[in-house]
C-alpha cells in the first residue's frame, strides 16, 4: 500500500552474509551444504518459536508471541527490522521522509499495537497534491470533475454488496472452497457488476502499484479495499506522532532485545528430522554460526522461491510456493535544484486514468527544498537499481519538455536515497485463484512445524498483515504451545 496523496515530511549494508560464502567448516551451497567440521560445535539456542523475517509480520508476530509467554528469536538478513519501514533524513534540513510505510488503517488493533509499543499516533485525512501530469505524455490533467455523488453511491453499493458477502478481505486470503467465479473476474468487470466502478482509480491510489486495475483478478482488487481501508480512505489515517513511521520499530527493537537477531544469513533449515520441532543454522555478521532449536518455525518473508531456496521444502511446498510471482516496486527520494513542486501521474487516455506502467505515481515534495518523493510502479519483480532510476529521469524529461519542472531536470537529479521494495505483490494467476490456490496455501498453515504470515496471505497493507496474525497465526501457534 502506498499514499502517495498523503504528504506526511513531518519533522547497511543489507546484511547478507551470502549463503554461498564459505564460512569455517561449512562447505557447498544451497540444500546440497553441510557441516564438515565435526570439531565445531556453533552456539545453540532453545526457544518456542523462531520467526524467519523482522518485518511488519515478523516482529507484529514476535510482540504477541512474547506477550503471550513464548520465547522467540527473529532472524533478520538486513541490518535493521520493519521491512518496507524505510525513512530518509535530509542531512542539511534534518528532515525526515517515510519512504516505504507512511499511514495506517484508523482500527482498534491498529491503535492497540502502537499503545503496546507506547509509540503516540496522530490522525489525518488525505491530502491532494495539486498538479496532475502524464508523466509519461507530458499531458497537464485538469482537476478531476466532482465526483462526489458517483463515488458516494459507489461506496454505497460495495458495502452493501461486496463487503457484506465477503467478511474475511481484511484479514486473510479465505477464499471460499468451490471458489466463487467472479473473484477470478477481471476487476473493471467484477465493479461493474456490483456499479461500483467510480472507486477503482481510488483503490489503484491507494494500492499503488496494485498492477492493472482493469485486468487483475478480482480477488485481488477487493482485497485493495477492505472495512479498515475504506473506513480510512473517507475518514482519517493513523501515523506516528513522531513523523517517522520507523518509531514503531525502533520501539519493537527495544522491546525484543536479544531476541532479534539483525544482518543474519540462514545456512540451513531442517523442519522434518524431528517431529517436535525445527533446527536451523544461522550466521549473523561477523559472528560465528549458531544452532537455533525451536519448537515451532513462522516465516515471514516473502514466500517466492528465490526467497525460500535453503528451507527443506516438501514437495507440495514446492508446487504451491512456484505459482507466485510478484510485481516491482521501486521508491526513495530524489532531488532536483530548483523543483519544488508536487505532482500525481494521471494517465490521460488509461482506463479509469491509471498512470502508464513502468511509471511513478508521482513526485511528492518532502519538505526539504528541491527533494520529492519517488514510488515507480513496474509489471515485473525483477527491477534494478538503474532501472528505477531510468524511470525518474524519463519522466523528468517528459515534464520538462511542457515545462513543469527546469529544463535540465532529468540531468540534474540525484538520488540521495533509494530501496528496491520488490517482490511486491506476491500472487498467482487466476487460472490458480480458480483452481484453489488459496485453500491449498492455507492448509501448508501448522505442517512440519510451520507456519506462515505476511503480505503474501492476506494483502500489501500493515493492517491487513496485522489482523491475519492476531485471527489466524497467534491463536494456532499459542494452541500448539500450550500457552490458551
Ligand atoms: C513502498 C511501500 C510503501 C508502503 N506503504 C504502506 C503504508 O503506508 N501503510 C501500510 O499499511 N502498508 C504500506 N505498505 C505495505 C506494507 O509495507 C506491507 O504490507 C508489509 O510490510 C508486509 O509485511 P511483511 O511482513 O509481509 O513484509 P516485510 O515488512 O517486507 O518484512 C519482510 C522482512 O523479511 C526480511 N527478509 C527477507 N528475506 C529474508 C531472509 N531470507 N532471511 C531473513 N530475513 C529476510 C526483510 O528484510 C524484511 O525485513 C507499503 C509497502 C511498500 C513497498
Amino acid at each position: 500500500m502506498r499514499f502517495s496523496q498523503l504528504v506526511v515530511a513531518l519533522p547497511s549494508l543489507i546484511g547478507s552474509a551470502n549463503a554461498n560464502q564459505n564460512w569455517e567448516g561449512w562447505a557447498g551451497s544451497g540444500n546440497q551444504t553441510k557441516w564438515s567440521n565435526p570439531s565445531y560445535s556453533p552456539d545453540v539456542v532453545d526457544i518456542d518459536v523462531a520467526i524467519i523475517g523482522g518485518g511488519s509480520g515478523g516482529i507484529h508476530a514476535a510482540i504477541q508471541l512474547k506477550d503471550a509467554g513464548a520465547s522467540v528469536m527473529v532472524i533478520e538478513k538486513k541490518d535493521q527490522i520493519g521491512g518496507h519501514t524505510e525513512t530518509y533524513t535530509n542531512p542539511t534540513t534534518g528532515v525526515v521522509t517515510n519512504v516505504g510505510v507512511i499511514v495506517f488503517e484508523n482500527t482498534d488493533l491498529v491503535k492497540r499495537y502502537f499503545a503496546r509499543l507506547r509509540v503516540p499516533i496522530i490522525t489525518n485525512a488525505l491530502e491532494t497534491p495539486s498538479s496532475r501530469y502524464d508523466f509519461a505524455l507530458g499531458i497537464p490533467i485538469p482537476p478531476p470533475d466532482d465526483q462526489q455523488e458517483a463515488i458516494q453511491a459507489a461506496v454505497q453499493a460495495y458495502t452493501e454488496n461486496v463487503l457484506s458477502k465477503y467478511g474475511w478481505i481484511d484479514q486473510g486470503f479465505l477464499v471460499p472452497d468451490p471458489v466463487p467465479e467472479e473473484l477470478y473476474l477481471p476487476f473493471a468487470q467484477f465493479a461493474e457488476n456490483y456499479n461500483f466502478s467510480a472507486l477503482l482509480p481510488l483503490i489503484a491510489e491507494l494500492n499503488w502499484y496494485t498492477g492493472n486495475i482493469t485486468t487483475l483478478p478480482a480477488l485481488y482488487g477487493i482485497k485493495g479495499l477492505g472495512p479498515g481501508l475504506l473506513g480510512s480512505a473517507f475518514g482519517e489515517f493513523i501515523l506516528s506522532g513522531t513523523g517517522n513511521s520507523r518509531s514503531l520499530y525502533d520501539a519493537a527493537l527495544k522491546e525484543l532485545g536479544s531476541s532479534v537477531l539483525l544482518s543474519t544469513t540462514i545456512l540451513n533449515i531442517d523442519r522434518h528430522s524431528n517431529s517436535t520441532g525445527v533446527t536451523l543454522l544461522v550466521a549473523q555478521r561477523g559472528s560465528a554460526p549458531k544452532t537455533i532449536r525451536a519448537r515451532k518455525l513462522l516465516v515471514a518473508i516473502p514466500p517466492i522461491l528465490k526467497n525460500i531456496w535453503s528451507f527443506d521444502l516438501s514437495r507440495q511446498e514446492q508446487v504451491i510456493f512456484s505459482k507466485f510471482f510478484s510485481l516491482g516496486y521501486y521508491a526513495g527520494v530524489a532531488h532536483v535544484p530548483g523543483f519544488d513542486g508536487s505532482f500525481t501521474n494521471v494517465g490521460a487516455f488509461t482506463p479509469f486514468n491509471q498512470p502508464i506502467i513502468p511509471g511513478n505515481n508521482g513526485f511528492i515534495a518532502t519538505g526539504s527544498p528541491g527533494e520529492f518523493l519517488i514510488g515507480g510502479g513496474f509489471d515485473r519483480g525483477d527491477v534494478t537499481d538503474e532501472e528505477g532510476k531510468e524511470l525518474v529521469r524519463e519522466n523528468l524529461a517528459t515534464l520538462a519538455a511542457v515545462g513543469a519542472v527546469p529544463a535540465d531536470a532529468a540531468n540534474s537529479v540525484t538520488f540521495p536515497y533509494t530501496s528496491d521494495h520488490t517482490p511486491y505483490h506476491v500472487r498467482v494467476t487466476a487460472e490458480d485463484i480458480k483452481a484453489g490456490f488459496y485453500a491449498k496455501l492455507l492448509a501448508l498453515q501448522g505442517s512440519r512445524n510451520t507456519y506462515w504470515t505476511g503480505a503474501a496471505f492476506t494483502g500489501h497493507n500493515s493492517a491487513l498483515v496485522w489482523n491475519w496474525n492476531e485471527g489466524t497465526i497467534v491463536p494456532g501457534l499459542k494452541k500448539d504451545l500450550g500457552l490458551e
